[in-house]
This record gives structure tokens, sequence and C-alpha cells, in this order.
């Protein structure tokens, strides 16, 4: 057994583990997916737990020795119960793309029907892209949101729906700034006999703490990721009926799935845990708070945004109109050497292309969790501003990495 280090045995890993953390604490993470979670999560994520086997299910598993790890998946999916009120809650995805494939793989045949958003229009590959498994085993067709008000196009929906007679219609979305009408894509779903499955995979921080509607209890299937803005560490999970219930969980292990990410499980339990906490809903709600900062203070700005605000943890900028010669890369690359990392995105109508598009995606998880409030968040806004505004002048992005670097020196984050 050795008991060195990572720096003792291997200075390349180390170095770049260091530099990771430096890069974390030295920039502002703008992206909407990402967040960062405490140490206590960190700690359950790198414990002895990766190294052990728990095919199965808590007192049902294939494996000896699982005394602790079906007291931390237990302990998980009892957290998961209470946050979001679900009747069966399975907390072995690794991821929320998995999550996804476990309900796919429990209630649908290759071949059979997927109604999704485009991925243009804030999809996810997992939705049915030609490039992702779903569009490669199941017949996909896709739904948009209305050109002139950003908004989901909730008739469209419902006429694609009827023509098309999916199996299974998939709400909940990667860069979609609003809120989201449940109940009324349910009735499109119980209207047309399909199952409808809602992924709340950004948002599972949101609807826990209650500052975004609920799917659970409205859609068949609700499946999230426990990386975003719950912060509970790497992985996805699915909560359902408890009709679909073991049909979900065969379709996990051994459907789709070996040995669960016991480590990970662990991060999960302690996240979940903490957002239990009153503190996370404070939390939750400055996500939100700052969000709308940051919209109205862009807006301020000139720039115009996807449905002209945002209901959740996120802004969409479509740069076309304010800034018709400076695509998205170009903004997402001069941000980046200034310290404010954001991610190019498409927008609706998109008239570049995936690679090279004209949006930005921009989030507020990160900066909340490192303490950032209203008046903090558009001071960013007034830095993103200036650096899209002079993307290749030198002397702006030098002295807004300045700025950024007395802002992360000032709202703190790991040791
Ligand atoms: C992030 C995301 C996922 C997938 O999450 P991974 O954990 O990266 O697989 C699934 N669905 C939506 C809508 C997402 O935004």
């Amino acid at each position: 057994m050795s008991y060195d280090t990572v720096r003792d045995v291997d200075p390349a890993v180390a170095d770049a583990l260091e530099g990771e953390r430096t890069r974390q604490n030295e920039t502002l993470a703008m992206i909407a997916s990402e967040n960062h979670v405490s140490t206590a999560v960190l700690e359950a994520q790198s414990s002895e737990l990766t190294n052990k086997y728990a095919e199965g299910y808590p007192g049902e598993r294939y494996y000896g020795g699982c005394t602790y790890a079906d007291k931390i998946e237990e302990l998980a999916i009892e957290r998961a119960k209470e946050l979001w009120g679900a009747e069966h809650v399975n907390v072995q995805p690794h991821s929320g793309t998995q999550a996804n494939m476990g309900v796919y793989l429990a209630m649908l045949d290759a071949g059979d029907k997927i109604l999704s958003l485009e991925l243009e229009h804030g999809g996810h590959l997992s939705h049915g892209h030609p490039a992702n498994f779903t569009g490669k085993t199941y017949e996909v067709e896709q739904y948009q949101v209305d050109a002139e008000t950003g908004y989901i196009d909730y008739d469209g929906l419902a006429e694609k729906a009827a023509s098309f007679e999916p199996d299974i219609i998939v709400s909940g979305y990667s860069a979609y700034p609003r809120d989201i009408d449940w109940e009324a894509i349910q009735d499109v779903a119980d209207d047309v006999g399909a199952y409808h499955l809602a992924d709340i995979a950004h948002i599972t921080g949101l609807v826990a703490a209650g500052v975004h509607s609920s799917p659970v209890g409205i859609a068949d299937f609700v499946t999230g990721s426990t990386h975003k803005t719950i912060r509970a560490g790497r992985g996805g999970l699915i909560m359902c009926k408890e009709e679909y219930a073991d049909k979900v969980d065969a379709a996990v292990f051994p459907g789709s799935q070996g040995g669960p990410l016991m480590h990970n499980v662990a991060g999960k339990a302690v996240g979940f845990g903490e957002a239990l906490e009153p503190a996370f809903k404070e939390y939750a709600q400055q996500v939100v708070d700052n969000a709308k900062a940051l919209a109205d203070q862009l807006q301020e700005h000139g720039f115009s945004l996807v449905s002209d605000g945002t209901d959740n943890h996120l802004v969409l900028v479509d740069l076309r109109e304010s800034h018709p010669d400076t695509t998205g890369k170009d903004a997402e690359e001069a941000l980046e050497e200034t310290g404010i990392v954001l991610n190019a995105n498409t927008v609706p109508g998109e008239t570049r292309s995936a690679f090279n598009p004209s949006g930005i995606r921009a989030g507020t998880p990160g900066l909340t969790t490192r303490g950032f409030d209203e008046e903090a968040t558009r001071e960013v806004a007034d830095l993103i501003a200036r650096v899209v505004e002079n993307y290749d002048d030198e002397a702006v992005k030098t002295a807004v990495s300045e700025r950024v670097a007395e802002l992360t020196d000032e709202f703190s984050l790991y040791d």
C-alpha cells in the first residue's frame, strides 16, 4: 500500500490539479451548467468508496461488504425524496445523460418516437440529436421556441405531437431562460398517449428550493444532473412514480450500468443534505435574483436577450442585433482572457454555426456560491459589456482582468 501523495508520485498530474484549483479560484465560472461544491462534497467524492463494488440496490446487492454503501445510498435516496417530493428515486446514474438513458431504456423500444426541443433552441444532445445514441436508436421529431418571443411554442408542440404521435415527450432544457409550463406539456402528452420526461438537469437546485416550478407529481419521469444548481457533485438521478420504479431501476442496473460510483453517491448524499438546510433556499433565491440583475444590466448596455429576460439562473444573449460583427466565439475567447468563463451558444433562428454561433450563455450559480449579490453581479455585467464591445483591445482586457482578480479575491473560494 502506498501512502504517497499525488505530488509525491505524479508531479505532472499534481501540477494540473493545482492548476485547476487555482483556475477556479481566480476566474468567474459563468458557464450556466457549472457550480462549485463544498469541501464536504469533495471529501465524500474522494473517499474509499471509490474502491467498493455495490451492484444492485440497498439490501439487494450482488456483493458482500455493502453495509456502508447501503447506508449512504439510502441517505441519498431519502434526502432526494424530501427535496423534490418524489415517490421513487434512483441515485445511481453516472450522469444526466445516463439518467435519460435509464428512462428511455425502461419505457421505449428501438425505433420508438421521441418528441423534444431542438438543440439550437435550447434542447440537449441526449434528447435525440443524430450524433447521440438517442438519435441513432429512436425516431425523433423536434419542437421549437416561438421565434418572436423566445418562449416555448406550446401550440406548435401540441400540433407536432398530434401529427407525430410520439411515445415520449421530453421537456426540460439546457439553454432556456424561462419557467416551464409542465402542466401544458403533460396535457399534450395525455392527449396523444405519450409518456412525459421532464429533464431538470440545469434547474434541480432551483426546483428543490421552490424558486422554480416543479414537474414532480406532474410528469411521469423527472431526471437531473447533480452537479449543476443542486451542487451535489458530478452525477445524475431519476425520479418517477412508484408504478415505474422497478422498470427504471432495472434499466439503470443491469440495463445500462454496472457498479454504481458509490463515492459519487456519497457526494450526492452530502450535497442533498446541504440542500435541505434553510441556507440553500436563500442561495437558490439569490441565484435567480442575480440572474435577473445580470439580465437587466446587460440590457442597459444594449444587449438583446432571448425571451427578453430570465426566470431562472441563466441568460442567453443574442449578439446579432447589438454586435453584428462579433460572434459568440469571439466574445467567449476575449472574456476567458480576462477570467470570465462562459460559453458561446446557438440562439433560436441561428444564422451562423454550432461551432461559432451568434450567442453567449451566462449563468449565476457559480458566482452566487462565491457570495455575489445583485450589486456585484451588475458589475460583472458591466465588465462583460466592456470586453464584448472591445474584444480585440488589449488595454481594456488587461484592465478588466485586474478587476476580475480583485473580485475573485474578495469573493474567495477554495483554500
Ligand atoms: C446538462 C444536461 C444533461 C446532461 O448532463 P450530463 O451530466 O452532462 O450527462 C441532460 N439534460 C440537460 C437538459 C442538460 O442540460
